[in-house]
């Protein structure tokens, strides 16, 4: 379940170098859209490496820039045609130079892209993240290349990104891809029609990588795929076909996280995004009994009423919602909450949005994505214009809705006032460096002052002393473990 929860990240994955014309030819992948992106970038990078590229600190230096795109948010297109009109004179002035566009708009609009900008050397899909290197090659010595999958190649090492060779720009916590794709239908998501079906990935592999990140000094693991509690699914009923009349058929995440959690030197194992309706009991039971899964839930209500939700193929009501909440709290002490919610859906009314805003109440959510609905070209959703919501209603709910949220975050963190909590060093603020950042179990950020620099990926304990609506600030009590990462994990084959 890629919720709405995703999107707002521009990131490069790039470290230092100088430019050297006589040296190895150098790459900068900017990364737009969710962490499923963000994966897929850490391996194209960690392919052109394996194929003898190095990072570069910026176009400047660069010889390949390659955009990793995301179609989900509104204006997706016009963003990328406004930067590759920007690449195309970068391009331009150096011989050599390449630029490659992948992700979810170019599985989309890969005719488009090549009609709109034909100097691009490759265009490639959500399924040829393993051919990275191979089609930047082949463009170079045969010219522009399009290589689109209309579906994952039925081989692990191409269909799971985290098979690949990886470049990881953070050495603490990796993500692990456990399933591609999504069975769902939401009317607003673009997701199933560019990553394909929900393929799982095997249980051995997973356990296996998480083993080898473990002995590369990763201690925290966020397990990653769209609906990531029908993990298995697929796998078992595959197993039955085949003959096997003792696969269980029923989805395997609860196993996972407890073979995930108890690897050793795996302090946190973290999830995203599980997807209501197949939130099971099971699942808060692993949570609860595997101490190293944290006590953090995100789940996405999307809208409040039901009529709207089921308009938006979602497969639940508000209450079984609220209901199967409830049981996660009782099952998870101390779990904290996360959500998305979608604003203006076409044909939300005035009493829709009210029962958004009272679920959103009743919720009483740590934390809240919130969005205005805008319509993504080739979703169900957006061939309703005949039910979109005005922009000055949509803009006004969304406000009512903020107050809300930021009510209830505000509350759950002055809440957490004066506990001890343990936190992830994550390093120096981005806005103050002489603060340290880290993450709670619970996924809260927290600002504190050490006694010294700690560094990141070191585990301390912190007490709250003070709670916002988006982040807390502490007290430095102790450093629990300090992180036995090497400070940059070389390029690993799969
Ligand atoms: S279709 Fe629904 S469940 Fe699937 S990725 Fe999109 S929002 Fe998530």
């Amino acid at each position: 379940m890629v919720g709405s929860s995703s999107f707002e990240r521009v990131g490069a994955v790039s470290l230092g170098g100088v430019s050297d014309p006589t040296g190895p030819r150098r790459y900068l992948v900017h990364t737009y859209g969710c962490q499923m992106n963000e994966h897929d970038s850490e391996r194209i990078a960690g392919l052109l490496e394996a194929d003898g590229l190095v990072a570069a600190t910026s176009e400047d230096d660069a010889d390949v820039v390659v955009l990793n795109t995301c179609c989900i948010r509104e204006n997706a297109d016009n963003k990328l045609y406004g930067n590759l009109g920007h690449l195309k004179t970068w391009k331009d002035a150096h011989d050599g130079r390449q630029i490659v566009v992948s992700g979810c708009l170019a599985q989309k609009d890969r005719d488009i892209v090549r009609e709109r900008a034909p100097y691009v050397d490759v265009v490639m899909g959500t399924h040829n993240v393993h051919r990275a290197a191979e089609l930047v090659t082949e463009a170079r010595t045969g010219g522009p290349v399009t290589e689109i999958l209309e579906a994952a190649v039925i081989d692990d090492h191409a269909m799971f990104p985290s098979a690949l060779p990886a470049r990881r720009d953070v050495s603490y916590n990796a993500w692990v891809t456990i399933q591609i794709g999504c069975d769902n239908n939401c009317a607003f998501c673009i997701v199933p029609a560019v990553r394909g079906v929900e393929i799982s990935r095997p249980f051995v592999d997973i356990v296996a990588e998480v083993e080898a990140l473990a002995a590369d000094g990763v201690s925290e693991v966020t397990l990653l795929g769209q609906n990531v509690n029908s993990y298995g699914r697929d796998l078992q009923l595959a197993a039955r076909h085949a003959g096997d009349t003792s696969a269980k058929l029923r989805p395997l995440f609860a196993d996972l996280l407890r073979h995930v959690g108890a690897v050793d030197g795996i302090r946190r194992v973290r999830f995203t995004s599980p997807h209501p309706k197949d939130m099971r009991p099971e699942t808060f039971g692993a949570m609860a009994d595997t101490s190293a899964v944290c006590e953090h839930l995100h789940y996405p209500l999307q809208a409040g009423s039901d009529r709207v939700l089921a308009a938006m193929h979602r497969g639940y009501t508000a209450e079984r919602y609220l209901e199967r909440l409830a049981e996660a709290r009782r099952l998870v002490p101390d779990l904290a909450v996360s959500t998305d919610i979608i604003v203006g859906f076409p044909g939300e009314t005035d009493d829709d949005f009210e029962r958004t805003l009272e679920v959103a109440a009743a919720a009483e959510f740590d934390s809240a994505y919130t969005f205005i609905f805008s319509p993504r070209p080739g979703t169900e959703a957006a061939g309703m214009e005949d039910e979109f919501v005005d922009p000055a209603v949509a803009g006004e709910r969304f406000q009512r809705l903020r107050v809300v949220v930021e009510r209830s975050s505000l509350l759950k963190h002055e809440a957490r006032v004066g506990r001890v909590e343990e936190v992830l060093v994550e390093g120096p603020s981005k806005k103050d460096p002489t603060v340290t950042s880290g993450r709670t179990r619970q996924n809260k950020l927290v600002h504190f002052t050490p006694p010294r620099p700690l560094r990141a990926g070191s585990y301390a304990t912190v007490e709250v002393t003070y709670g916002a609506p988006h982040h807390l600030i502490g007290r430095f009590v102790d450093l629990v473990a300090e992180p036995n990462h090497r400070t940059r994990i070389p390029v690993a084959a799969g």
